[in-house]
């Protein structure tokens, strides 16, 4: 939506520069002047004491809402294996699709695929879209892109998510500028509005200092990405039943752009920060690298893996795969230590649902200690150690 200044009313105040979130706006001589970083926020509109910024209202006409039913989870598979992001949207989609009173369906994309459709089922889809197409054996945009876009033009879904994973943020985008609609991404709540019957989809904004939460009530589908680990993971269970259609889709030369020339497997350590069951976390309070490979002694105790903050990747003293927070994994385990971690909201934002988090800190005063189940102030080089001994003992014993 443009946004411009009446340069009649323009009286120099210099208000609107300092309320812009986006430094769009700049002053040439006495008056305000808009550049092209401008979001359309509005923010400068109110703000202006003398009504000299004006904003266009909309004039795309919006898609005929009503027509529009049911709440679709992108079945994202990788090697005929459904990601576990894709179990969490099933469980997520459920509560939305009762709440709105409509079914739930997951759409699929592979070649070989149609294998999968029960287990989709078993974890709560009323109906499977499959296309199962040699043209869609390993991701790509424009092919997977064009089947979607058509099955949700055809079958009009008021819904539709996809998991924030590599892919669902590549796809999700692309479908929803074809399709004519929003896409919120990365969100870490989603609920229905009871009143009008719309997604309102809560998502982190200005760093993660506030929680932004956005509806789309003109445009369907309303579609949202979410973060892995953010949802709770449906029920399998392997009495559902279920309707499975068949979308594939005919492609000419030049509907898809690129070829696979090879797959290359990233060298290195994959971490499954999401599946596990206990996380052993440290931070700048490490003091160097070689802190980790304390943790490491604690986290094969309790059977669980390493994470870090982002100030520690930062650092260099370990890979981003380990990286939890906001612009690292969200996580959910059973147990969370947080070892020299101040608590950021940023870190917060990617553990806070753990069931128990224990943190370690030398600061009594530390953020992480407001999330905290249990909290130990102290060196995490006194405590961890005497931690080691007392499982050592209780094992001893058992
Ligand atoms: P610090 O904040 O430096 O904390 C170190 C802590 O260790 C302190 O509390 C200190 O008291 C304690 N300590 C020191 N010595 C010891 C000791 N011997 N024993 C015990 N405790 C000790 N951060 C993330 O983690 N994940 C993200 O995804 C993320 N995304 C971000 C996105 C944006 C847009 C921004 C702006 C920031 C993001 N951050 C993220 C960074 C975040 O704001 C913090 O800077 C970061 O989490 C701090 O890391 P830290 O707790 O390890 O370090
Ligand atoms: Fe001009 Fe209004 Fe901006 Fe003041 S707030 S500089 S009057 S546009
Ligand atoms: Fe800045 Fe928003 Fe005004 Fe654009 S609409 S100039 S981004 S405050």
């Amino acid at each position: 939506m443009a946004v411009r200044v009446i340069k009649e009313k323009c009286k120099g105040c210099t208000i609107c520069v300092k309320n812009c979130p986006f430094n769009a706006i700049t002053m040439v001589g006495k008056i305000a002047l808009i550049g092209e970083t401008c979001t359309g926020c509005g923010a400068c509109v109110e703000k202006c004491p003398f009504k000299a910024i004006e904003q266009e209202k909309e004039t795309k006409a919006p898609s005929n809402t009503a027509d529009y039913k049911g709440v679709w989870v992108f079945a994202e598979q990788r090697n005929n294996k459904i990601m576990p992001v894709v179990i969490e949207l099933l469980g997520e989609g459920k509560k939305l699709a009762k709440e709105i009173g409509c079914e739930l369906a997951a759409v699929l994309c592979g070649e070989n695929v149609k294998n999968l459709t029960d287990e989709l089922i078993s974890y709560g889809a009323d109906k499977v879209y499959v296309a199962d197409q040699s043209e869609l054996k390993t991701y790509r945009t424009d092919a997977y892109t064009k089947v979607i876009v058509e099955a949700i033009k055809k079958y009009k879904p008021e819904v539709m998510l996809l998991g924030a994973t590599h892919i669902g943020r590549d796809l999700g985008p692309c479908i929803a500028v074809q399709c004519g609609t929003g896409l919120t991404a990365d969100c870490t709540g989603l609920r229905i509005d009871p009143e009008t019957k719309g997604l309102q989809q809560t998502r982190p904004a200005f760093g993660g200092n506030l929680m932004a939460t956005i509806i789309c009530p003109n445009h369907r589908p309303q579609m949202s990405t979410v973060r892995p680990g953010v949802m709770s993971k449906a029920e399998y269970n392997p009495s559902l039943k279920g309707e499975v259609v068949n979308i594939n889709t005919g492609f000419k030369d030049g509907d898809i752009r690129t070829t696979v020339l090879e797959m290359i497997q990233k060298a290195g350590e994959t971490v499954s920060l999401t599946d596990a069951e206990v996380i052993v976390s440290g931070g700048m309070g490490l003091g160097g690298p070689e802190g980790f490979e304390l943790l490491k002694k604690l986290a094969a105790k309790m059977g669980g893996t390493i994470g870090s903050s982002r100030a520690a990747v930062d650092a260099g003293w370990i890979d981003h795969a380990y990286q939890v927070g906001q612009t690292g994994t969200t996580v959910k385990p059973k147990i969370y230590f947080a070892c020299g971690i101040s608590g950021a909201i940023q870190h917060a934002a990617g553990m806070q649902h753990s069931d128990y988090i224990v943190a370690i800190n030398t600061n009594e005063n530390a953020p992480i200690f407001e999330i905290a189940d249990y909290g130990i102030v102290g060196d995490l080089y006194t405590v961890i150690p005497a931690l080691l001994e007392a499982l050592d003992t209780i094992q001893e014993e058992v």
